[in-house]
């Protein structure tokens, strides 16, 4: 640099062209205090123990050390780096982004799993994608992050994973006040995400487009090979499918079909595996808070915890983020949202798509095409992204029916379980304000014998409701709820017989958590470390999120039941601000 008389601050944002990452060194933190380590986390990373105890691993995760480079022969291993990227922020185009204070350290491939994952940094200083903020981010988003990065993955949640939270003791960072500081390792197959493509889309880099398609495929994906082949989609052929969304045969079975080429597939790839996380989500009442395109993974994990958070009474209308007026990210929204989202990556790869065949020549490329060629293949592009709506409603359907059988205790599927059992539940959860994860952890506990008779249905129902409040409405509610308990009972009995209740009951509890990472519970957790200096409590409530189908977690029996208990009056389905 000629000069260094201009502050770092006052420089305006930098245009990355051409390049998706930039090398860039994490700030050195001065005395950082390594609060709490994944277990799980070590495991998948194929690390013991004892190894996340030494004075290396403290500091590495607080951007101390790089263990992959070194001075003294630059020209050797590897260096950092923070990716490049764009995004639709609440639909609208927002322009460069990228990793603002996030650094990627290294790749691994984990000794225990044989996964290969990109491990990161968040919040160890700025970037050159950092814009006009610190690149730091502050305790309470990184205990909250870290906790459900470990708990969505405990629930078999597609997500990025966290290892390590470190405390900055050393700095404050400033947002509406002072506050303390943090660091978050986390772990990735990869970081790519939907902005990734749609910045070198709005540049009309097409080459760029093309090498960052390929990567994904070749890289993320484990090679072409590895991808769905061709049309017409499976699961859209279902016929039950079919009859709940009035997709026509012809459509699914008519045209296009010799227009796949690899690129579809990768595109079908990229939605069939979205499809299934946000299926999962809506299972289990998680919401991101941000679905901004940026924070749109391209593996379909869960990324970027902001201002997310499970449901607590069932509202689907609900969003977490305390600026959303729109709704636009609530519960009830985010499987059109993820459509959204993919629409906007159709575009981004849409002459690849629209192709054909003659996307080996390298003719869109490198010479550009006559006008009516150009035509004829985003007209083909469109329909390819509209038939691949379908398949995205599909899969979706079919892995959100597979999750909420499995909740409901039942083995198989028939189609009047969708009204009868599906809605009507949680019409009754949003009608009389119950919760939505005990709903579902307390019907687990139910044996036959508890819903033989009128009498103990109703009984039953009243478990539903918060203990110590009266039901609503008694005799309503509780009649509708024992009408529903019998159904399912009916089912129950349909599918494992009347003498399974043991085997049944194991299984509904191995898929209904009995402890949820609520932000009352996240709020409280954050008070304790950051304002009580208590530490235990973040390796117990780790051991609560790591395995969140136990009973019990052998520490403290009182509070483990009020963790598990009923939301504390007014602290139910809080909001969050996006001041991270
Ligand atoms: P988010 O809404 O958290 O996904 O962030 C949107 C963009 O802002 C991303 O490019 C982030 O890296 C960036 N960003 C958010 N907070 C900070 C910060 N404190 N310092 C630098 N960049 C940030
Ligand atoms: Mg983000
Ligand atoms: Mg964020």
């Amino acid at each position: 640099s000629v000069s260094h008389s201009a502050p770092r601050q006052s420089l305006g944002p930098r245009m990355v062209k051409e390049a998706l990452y930039t090398y860039v060194r994490p700030e050195t933190t001065a005395d950082p205090e390594l609060l709490c380590v994944s277990k799980r986390a070590l495991r998948d990373l194929g690390l013991a123990e004892e190894e996340a105890k030494s004075d290396e691993f403290k500091e590495v995760v607080a951007g101390n050390k790089i263990i992959t480079w070194d001075e003294s022969n630059p020209d050797q291993g590897v260096y950092p780096w923070s990716q490049c990227y764009g995004g639709y922020q609440f639909g609208q185009w927002a322009g460069q982004l990228g990793d603002g204070r996030a650094i990627s350290l290294f790749e691994t491939t984990s000794s225990s799993t044989g996964v290969r994952y990109e491990v990161q940094l968040k919040g160890a200083g700025r970037t050159p994608y950092s814009r006009f903020a610190d690149g730091r981010a502050v305790l309470r988003s990184s205990i909250r992050e870290f906790v459900v990065s470990e708990y969505l993955n405990a629930l078999g949640i597609p997500t990025t994973r966290a290892l390590a939270l470190t405390l900055c003791k050393g700095s404050k960072v400033r947002r509406e006040t002072l506050e303390p500081g943090a660091i978050v390792t986390r772990f990735a197959q990869s970081w790519v995400r939907f902005g990734t493509f749609d910045l070198p889309r709005m540049r009309g880099d097409r080459t760029l487009l093309r090498k960052l398609a390929d990567y994904t495929a070749e890289n993320i994906y484990g090679g072409w090979d590895k991808l769905p082949s061709k049309l017409p989609f499976g699961d859209v052929k279902d016929t039950h499918y079919r009859s709940k969304t009035g997709v026509s045969k012809e459509r699914i079975e008519g045209e296009g079909v010799d227009e796949e080429n690899r690129y579809v597939r990768l595109y079908r790839a990229i939605i069939r595996n979205n499809a299934r996380t946000v299926a999962a989500w809506q299972a289990y009442g998680f919401m991101n808070g941000v679905l901004n395109t940026d924070n749109t993974s391209i593996l379909g994990l869960s990324i970027d915890f902001g201002p997310f958070a499970f449901l607590d009474a069932f509202d689907p209308m609900y969003t977490p983020n305390h600026d959303d007026h729109m709704l636009r990210y609530s519960y009830r929204n985010q499987p059109t949202i993820i459509w959204w989202n993919l629409v906007r990556l159709g575009e981004a790869l849409g002459e690849l798509l629209g192709a054909g065949s003659t996307v080996d020549d390298d003719i869109f490329v490198t010479q550009g095409v006559q006008k009516d060629a150009e035509d004829a293949v985003v007209a083909r592009a469109e329909s390819i992204i509209s038939r691949c709506g379908d398949e995205y409603r599909a899969v979706f359907l079919a892995e959100y029916t597979r999750l909420m059988t499995a909740r409901l205790g039942l083995r198989t599927h028939k189609a009047s379980d969708f009204e009868d059992l599906f809605s009507e539940f949680l019409d009754v959860l949003e009608k009389y304000e119950l919760d939505f994860h005990h709903g579902f952890r307390r019907l687990s506990a139910f044996t036959l014998a508890d819903l033989e008779t009128e009498q103990s249905r109703r009984d039953a129902a009243g478990r539903f409701f918060r203990s110590g409040d009266a039901p609503r409405q008694e005799d309503e509610s509780r009649e509708r709820i024992a009408k529903w308990l019998e159904n399912w009972s009916w089912r129950v009995v349909e599918d494992w017989g009347d003498d399974k209740d043991a085997e049944r009951q194991a299984a509904m509890r191995a898929v209904n958590p009995n402890f949820v990472p609520r932000s009352w519970i996240l709020d409280e957790l954050i008070k304790r470390v950051e304002k009580q200096g208590e530490r235990e409590i973040l390796d117990k409530v780790m051991d609560m999120a790591l395995s969140p189908f136990e009973e019990s977690w052998g520490w403290d029996e009182a509070e483990e039941e009020r963790f598990c208990g009923d939301v504390p009056k007014h602290r139910g389905l809080l909001q969050c601000s996006c001041s991270s």
